[in-house]
């Protein structure tokens, strides 16, 4: 494994371990997971108060490992703040969860703009952090984020960071933080974690078929040329990736055994940019799946939907059925046919999601278009029969 030093000179594996995608309901392949990760070299393990359930098992599963052996990561959210006492009353049920009477790399999560973290100031956040920092319960303070580059500058500037972490891969050097955000922060001596370094699997899966055949061709994978692209970059201390299988953390570890920055080839490059174009031909809708939208108070599952409505496009008709194998997707992951759909047309554009979208998507439009598109009335008919015979209840 290869590593990187934080502001601090700790040694920070190059790729670190995002554990939200842990599969949780089997405990036992999840400590397998972590240690096969530990035994690899990586010693950055990061997740969050908001992911349920996943502080206790990661604490439990790191907790069977000298606490000086790993480091660990974890997120207090700001929307459940109201007054300076929330921080510590969070802050002390993080600590129960995981075990530990300390946490190594403390983010306040998703601020979304400049105004979210001066909320948190008239609360008395920065005093509270101070106290942290200096009885040894908070080692490293930072911040994620997913909005502008603008305010991603004011933040750095706003406080004695040590770290932050920004949504970073070929096809977001533009968007959120982006290029300029990142070379920002390097230039402050702020080092960054970088999430999703695959768009949420669009940039291994779910390429088109385009791009997966030139990937063949070069005989590259798509998770190397992506996690490659984000360790090329010398502002960057850790990559994190959601491994849920014993083959995605061997591959993934042998990438970033040998990526050290400036390792990516002219020819590298040349295959970023083909690859970039046939993504750009390909997607009607540039959702991550990040969930971040939900939940939706009418139900709509807006990731769900947009994620059938892009395989729609780029699909194609089942040569016997007649029908593009994205609709019964989309009949599924909305459970149209039960009692509680989550279809697109629900909308009824209240706008709470678009707030929270990082990718900046026009959900409401988008899931108009999206409602046109999957639910015409030829599919939707005998579906609303079926559903009112079986439940009695219109929706
Ligand atoms: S705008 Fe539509 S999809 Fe978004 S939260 Fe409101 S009802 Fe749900
Ligand atoms: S619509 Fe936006 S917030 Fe919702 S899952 Fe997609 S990218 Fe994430």
């Amino acid at each position: 494994m290869l590593y990187r030093e934080d502001k601090k000179g700790n040694r920070i594996s190059a790729l670190g371990f995002g554990c939200m995608r842990l599969p949780q309901d089997d405990r036992e392949k999840c400590g397998r997971l972590i240690d096969s990760a530990l035994k690899s070299g990586i010693n950055y393990f990061d997740t969050a108060f908001m992911y349920s359930g996943n502080e206790e098992l990661v604490g439990s599963l790191l907790g069977r490992y000298d606490r000086g052996s790993y480091f660990l990561a974890s997120k207090i959210p700001p929307a459940l703040c109201f007054t300076k006492k929330d921080f510590e009353r969070i802050f002390r049920i993080q600590l129960k969860r995981l075990g530990t009477d300390y946490i190594d790399y403390y983010l306040i999560h998703c601020l979304s703009d400049y105004s979210a973290w001066n909320r948190l100031c008239r609360m008395g956040i920065e005093d509270w952090i101070r106290e942290k920092i200096e009885s040894g319960a908070i080692r490293n303070i930072g911040f994620s984020y997913h909005g502008g580059t603008a305010d991603f500058k004011k933040l750095i500037d706003s406080f004695d960071w040590d770290f932050a972490q920004v949504q970073y891969n070929y096809m977001d050097e533009f968007n959120q933080a982006g290029r300029e955000g990142v070379e920002y922060a390097h230039s402050k001596g702020i080092p960054l974690i970088v999430m999703e370094p695959l768009r949420g699997g669009s940039l291994t899966g779910k390429l088109p078929q385009k791009a997966l055949e030139r990937l063949a061709a070069d005989n590259q994978s798509a998770a190397s040329l992506g996690l490659r692209w984000v360790l090329d970059k010398k502002e960057i201390l850790c990559v994190l990736s959601g491994m849920n299988t014993e083959e995605q953390l061997s591959e993934n570890t042998a990438i970033a055994e040998s990526a050290a920055a400036g390792c990516l080839g002219e020819d590298e490059k040349e295959r970023i940019e083909f690859i970039k174009s046939a993504i750009r031909e390909s997607f009607v809708i540039g959702c991550t799946g990040c969930g971040y939208c939900q939940p939706c108070p009418n139900g709509v599952a807006i990731p769900a939907c947009f994620e059938a409505r892009n395989n729609f496009e780029n699909g194609k008709n089942h040569p016997v059925f007649k029908m593009n194998p994205a609709r019964r997707q989309y009949l599924h992951s909305t459970a149209v046919l039960g009692k509680s759909p989550m279809n697109a047309s629900l909308c009824v554009k209240c706008g709470r999601c678009e707030k929270k979208c990082p990718q900046g998507l026009k959900i409401m439009s988008l899931l108009e278009e999206t409602a046109e598109v999957m639910e015409p009335a030829w599919f939707m008919i005998p579906i609303k029969a079926y559903r009112m015979i079986n439940s009695g209840k219109k929706r």
